[in-house]
C-alpha cells in the first residue's frame, strides 16, 4: 500500500462496491457509467469523509490526542463524519458550523447533518462569516488552545489550503489503489473519473494515487466551492504535497493534469441550478440512487455535461466517485416540493 507508512484508524466499510449504472448509462447512450459507492463507506450514513478520518485521526492517534475539532457549513457531511469519528474513537468533540449558505429555511438549518450532528451529542458552535476560511480555522484554533488549558489534548481538522498537510487524501490514494485491484479484477479499462472538487483533499489524493501507480487516467473535478482557475492551483498545490508525502517525485504533476470545470458551481456554494436538480432526479429515478445538492449532484451534472457534449464516448468506461453527502437531502425538502 502505497500509505503503509502511516498510521491509520479504522473507521470505513472498505472497499466500497464499484457498480456499473446501467439504465444510466442506456438513457445518455455514451460511456458505461460505472459509480465508486463511497456513499457507503458506513460510519454514521458514509461519504469520503470517512476516508480522510481515517488518516485525520491516524495522525491525532500518533500525537496522542484526545479531541477532535472542525468547521465547515451548516450542512456539512465533513462536520458529521468528524463527530462520528470522534465518537467512535471515544473522544471529545468539538464543531464549528459556517454561516455559508443564505437560506433560513427550518430545514436547512436543523434537519440531516445538523440533526445528526446533535444527535451524536456534539459541542457545537456558530461563524458568521462563510467565506473566511482561515478566519474559521483560526477560531477553531483559538477554541482548541482553551480545551488545552482544560486538560484536553485537542487535533483539529483545519479547512483551509494554507500550512495543511493534507492527511486525508491519503485516504484517497487508498481509494485509487482500492479502484485500481477492482478494475484488475474485473478486466475492466477506466477511461475516466469524475468527482466533486471541494477541500480538493479527494480530488488531490485521487491525482497522486494516478501518479503514483503510473496510470493514464485522467480525472476531471467538477467545482462545488469557487471557480476553476482557484481550485485548479490548490488541487495542484495539494497533490504535489501529497506526491511528497508518498516519497513520490512531485515533477511527475505535469502542467494541465489537474482539470477542474466550475460550470455547475452557479448559483453558488451549497446551492443547486436547475440542471443540478434535475441531475439528481434522473439519477434517483433511472438507478434508486441518492446524490446531494451541493456535490455529488453537481458532479453528476458535469458528468452528464461531458457526455452531452461529447467528450466521453461509447467505448468508454468512466468511474463517477459517489463522495456521499445523502443525509443533507433532508435539508433541501424544495428539491422535490419545486417538482
Ligand atoms: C466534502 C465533500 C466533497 C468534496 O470533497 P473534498 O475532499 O472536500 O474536495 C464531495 N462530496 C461530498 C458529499 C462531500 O461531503
Amino acid at each position: 500500500m502505497l500509505t503503509a507508512k502511516y498510521t491509520k484508524a479504522q473507521l470505513a466499510h472498505l472497499p466500497t462496491p464499484l457498480e456499473l449504472m446501467p439504465n444510466l448509462t442506456k438513457k445518455f447512450k455514451g460511456p458505461n457509467i460505472y459509480i465508486k459507492r463511497d456513499d457507503a463507506t458506513g460510519l454514521a450514513f458514509g461519504g469520503n469523509k470517512v476516508r480522510q478520518l481515517e488518516y485525520y485521526v491516524g495522525r491525532a492517534m500518533d500525537l496522542n490526542a484526545d479531541a477532535l475539532l472542525t468547521t465547515g457549513a451548516v450542512q456539512s457531511n465533513h462536520v458529521r463524519q468528524t463527530v462520528a469519528a470522534a465518537r467512535k474513537m471515544g473522544w471529545h468533540v468539538e464543531v464549528q458550523l459556517e454561516h455559508r449558505v443564505d437560506t433560513h429555511s427550518k430545514e436547512y438549518q436543523e434537519s440531516g447533518n445538523p440533526y445528526l450532528n446533535r444527535l451524536m451529542g456534539a459541542k457545537i458552535h456558530t461563524y458568521d462569516v462563510g467565506e473566511d476560511e482561515q478566519g474559521a480555522d483560526k477560531a477553531m484554533y483559538d477554541r482548541a488552545a482553551q480545551l488545552k488549558d482544560e486538560g484536553y489534548n485537542p487535533f483539529v481538522i483545519p479547512l483551509s489550503a494554507t500550512d495543511q498537510t493534507p492527511w486525508g487524501s491519503l485516504g484517497y490514494v487508498e481509494c485509487v489503489e482500492e479502484l485500481y485491484l477492482q478494475s484488475q479484477a474485473t478486466g475492466l479499462k477506466i477511461d475516466a473519473i469524475v468527482l466533486g472538487s471541494g477541500s480538493a483533499n479527494t480530488h488531490a489524493g485521487v491525482m497522486a494515487g494516478v501518479i503514483a501507480l503510473g496510470l493514464d487516467i485522467p480525472v476531471y473535478g467538477f467545482c462545488v466551492r469557487r471557480d476553476q482557475d482557484a481550485q485548479t492551483e490548490r488541487v495542484e498545490v495539494k497533490t504535489r504535497k501529497v506526491l511528497k508525502m508518498l516519497d513520490v517525485d512531485e515533477n511527475k504533476l505535469k502542467p494541465g493534469m489537474v482539470k477542474c470545470s466550475d460550470w455547475v458551481l452557479a448559483p453558488g456554494y451549497g446551492v443547486p441550478s436547475a440542471k443540478v436538480v434535475e441531475a439528481i432526479h434522473t439519477t434517483a429515478f433511472e438507478e434508486g440512487i441518492l446524490l446531494d445538492p451541493t456535490y455529488t449532484g453537481k458532479a453528476m451534472c458535469g458528468l452528464i455535461g461531458m457526455i452531452e457534449n461529447g467528450e466521453l464516448t461509447e467505448s468508454q468506461n468512466v468511474v463517477f466517485i459517489h463522495t456521499g453527502g445523502t443525509p443533507s437531502l433532508f435539508g433541501y425538502p424544495e428539491l422535490v416540493e419545486g417538482k
